[in-house]
């Protein structure tokens, strides 16, 4: 019997550790994970999680993978023999069923939007998130700062409740699918950083001479600088006014960093933005040319010239003519001894042969018995290459004049760049660019015409009576 009862031992024990074999391989089960959006839409994360085990057996559920833009707020699983659902954590398990699915649960992140109040988009440097599942309640965080806005309110989509309007730290809403929450930002209102005084000679008025010029641009007219406080719109289309000769007294910068002049347009006092004008003073601390500067004037509103026996003098009295019919009145006139020249015209071979004629920079003269100072300058032709070449035309001679004379008649250059030529384009208020008589390029075929806008810009230092005080 004894011998008997170890021969079934050994069998039983052969039975069931070939039992236990066998299953071994049998019970490893297979498994699927899943991952779908609350609407059942198949999701794929770039790094999938997987399952295994055998069958029976206790399996901590995988973290959640990321998925952009969604936000892992459950799973469900098909183990017919335990385990949980709902809600992930690190100790969320399973019991292995046979062809196990786990399928995890995204809910899409509402979509976080910044607008202004056009509608046009912002970028918060620090954009909020908000997550959670479908038919939560969540907090609507603070808006995020964004530089020269004030968020004013924000706009939700939820169908569920929620609310809208001014934010404030309880404000919550409903996560519903495809949730949209947009913050609405009001632009902050410029403010007048710095006011400045357009640089100007002692002897004219303090205003500094602009044309209008709006090219491209489509600039208004304000009564004071565009986006502060009290401004009101004068004139909706400074492109009306194009080319015209303005005025100006000051600048200001604003918070913005856009710049603001104050101009008078034909008797009116307007703001215009400072890139409307014709040359850009704010970005060259006033430098450069300007349309109009100093002048030969006397007191009288009179230039009286005394000419030496110059080479070109018949050239000379034809833009004297010229001018004098333009301006409707003798403003150009010989010198005689109750009328002491503030102009003298001479011939200067010595010039140097980039330059054929010249209006020197003006000087102060003390007269010695009367201690009277005056305003003298001279104006010269350069003789050794005026009459030669493309300088030998009368016409082009004369022209040579006309232009001189304009510059003692205040006018400035067009086209001039001033100190800063990359940021300042070549410019003139004649209709083709490079016919303007006080056009800067060169005196052939760069300077022909006496535009009606060189003939207004001299009336205006008239109808101003800039006329130094002597
Ligand atoms: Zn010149």
């Amino acid at each position: 019997m004894k011998k008997v009862s170890l021969f079934f031992v050994g069998l039983l024990t052969v039975l069931v550790f070939g039992l236990f074999g066998i299953n071994a391989k049998a019970d490893s089960v297979s498994s699927t994970v899943n991952y779908i959006d609350t609407a059942g839409v198949v999701l794929t994360p770039s790094t999938p999680d997987s399952l295994s085990g055998t069958l029976g057996s206790k399996v901590t559920i995988p973290t959640p993978p990321t998925i952009p833009g969604y936000t892992c707020t459950g799973y469900n699983e098909s183990s017919s023999s335990g385990g949980s659902s709902g809600g992930w954590s690190s100790s969320s398990y399973l019991i292995l069923g046979n062809n196990e699915v786990l399928t995890y649960v995204y809910t899409q992140n509402p979509t976080v939007k910044y607008v202004d109040t056009t509608g046009a988009a912002l970028t918060a440097s620090a954009p909020v998130s908000i997550s959670g599942t479908v038919g939560s309640k969540v907090t609507i965080p603070a808006p995020p700062t964004i530089p020269g806005y004030t968020c004013s309110g924000y706009t939700e989509n939820s169908s569920s409740g929620g609310s809208s309007g001014g934010w404030s730290s309880s404000s919550y809403l409903i996560l519903g699918n495809n949730q949209v929450l947009t913050y609405v930002y009001t632009e902050n209102a410029p403010t007048i950083v710095s006011r400045t005084a357009y640089h100007s000679d002692t002897n004219l008025p303090q205003y500094q001479f602009f044309a209008l010029k709006e090219g491209n641009r489509a600039d208004g007219l304000y009564s004071a600088p565009f986006g502060t406080g009290s401004a009101t719109v004068l004139n909706t289309d400074a492109k009306n006014y194009d080319k015209t000769i303005v005025y100006a007294d000051e600048y200001v910068t604003l918070s913005n960093n856009t710049s603001y002049s104050h101009i008078n347009l034909n008797g009116n006092w307007y703001w215009v933005n400072s890139l409307a004008l014709s040359y850009e003073a704010t970005e060259n601390n006033g430098a450069g040319n300007y349309p109009i500067s100093i002048n030969m004037y006397n007191k009288a509103g009179e230039i009286r010239y005394e000419i030496d026996d110059v080479k070109y003098k018949d050239q000379f009295l034809q833009a004297v003519q010229q001018w004098n019919k333009a301006l409707g009145v003798d403003v150009f006139l010989q010198a005689d001894n109750d009328h002491p020249a503030t102009l003298t015209i001479t011939d200067n071979p010595n010039l140097p042969n980039t330059t054929p004629a010249q209006t020197d920079p003006p000087h102060g003269v003390k007269n010695l018995i009367t201690g009277v100072i005056a305003w003298k300058t001279n104006l010269s032709l350069n003789t050794s290459i005026v009459g030669q070449g493309n300088l030998a035309s009368l016409g082009t001679i004369e022209i040579l004049y006309l232009h001189e004379l304009g510059h003692t008649l205040g006018l400035g250059h067009t086209g001039d760049g001033g100190g800063n030529n990359s940021k300042i384009a070549a410019w003139s208020w004649a209709t083709a660019q490079d016919n303007d008589v006080m056009w800067t390029g060169g005196p052939t075929n760069d300077q022909e015409v006496l535009t009606s806008q060189d003939i207004a810009a001299a009336q205006l230092v008239r109808t101003l009576k800039m006329y130094p005080d002597f």
